[in-house]
């Protein structure tokens, strides 16, 4: 099942996508998919972000592949930060060059979404806890990880948590899914959620020993080799085997700044 929040109208809403058609749910399917009569064409709609959540986790170093190009040796525990759910953006929507950046790079990521409030749950019990995968952005300004040392500017801008197109429900195994990141058409990533040196279900489990995962919660499981940088005009696409594609565009800061991110 592909589950979509959109805004038709003005209101925000969630439902079940169905070909080319959504029909609308009850409520937030963290709550329980409730499916209505309510079908609208998808072409009548705008697709957001799925969920909003209260935290995104992300993982740093899950790919030995990647490790090897930052010049990292593997953890022998995953290496976690935060973005805020300010830095969410929608499928579409455009991200953000900074001005106060010089590098921004593309990490096509798998995201897992959060089902249920979770603490302290085993890897056995971690399944239960996830609601779907979607496809995950985790946007970075390459020069400010450098010179800040820790990453919560370099990773926190407005519309540096591409999120999307919608959460899949039953990808297949979690952890046997091709993943790929394309610039304008051309392949720069292409690797396989089986290279996770953490698993999908570890990251849950291991997650919820530090701190409660929240209903529409996200955990990025971190990306494989190849990231590289964006500029405004360019298109960057994250996809996911048994998932989709999330599409955005790059765009620079306009002159005074850019304006609050508008997510519904
Ligand atoms: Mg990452």
């Amino acid at each position: 099942m592909r589950l979509v929040r959109f805004e038709i109208k003005g209101q925000l809403r969630y439902g079940i996508l169905e070909g080319d058609r959504v029909r609308e749910t009850l409520r937030p399917y963290v709550e329980g998919i409730m499916p209505m009569q309510t079908v609208h064409a998808l072409a009548d709609l705008r697709l957001l972000a799925p969920v909003r959540p209260s935290k995104m986790l992300c993982i740093g170093i899950n790919y030995r592949d990647h490790a090897r190009e930052m010049g990292h040796t593997m953890p022998d525990e995953p290496v976690l930060f935060m973005k805020p759910a300010s830095a969410l953006a929608g499928p579409g929507h455009p991200i953000v060059c900074p001005r106060m950046a010089d590098r921004v790079d593309h990490e096509a990521e798998l995201a897992i979404v959060i089902r249920r409030r979770t603490r302290h749950v085993s890897v056995e019990e971690a399944a239960a806890s996830i609601l779907g995968y979607t496809c995950f952005n985790d946007v970075t300004a390459r020069d400010l990880q450098s010179k800040d040392g820790q990453w919560t500017r370099a990773k926190g801008f407005d519309t540096f948590g591409a999120l999307g197109p919608w959460i899949e429900t039953d990808p297949g195994d979690p952890n046997h899914l091709a993943v790929t990141c394309r610039l304008n058409g051309q392949v720069r990533q292409k690797s396989n959620t089986d290279q996770l040196a953490f698993n999908c279900q570890f990251l849950v489990a291991w997650a919820s020993r530090i701190m409660t995962l929240e209903p529409g919660d996200v955990i990025a499981t971190g990306t494989p080799s190849g990231i590289g940088p964006m500029k405004p005009g360019d298109t960057v696409e994250v996809e996911i085997e048994g998932i989709g594609t999330l599409s955005n565009p790059i765009v620079s800061e306009p002159d005074g700044g850019s304006k609050p991110s508008i997510i519904l």
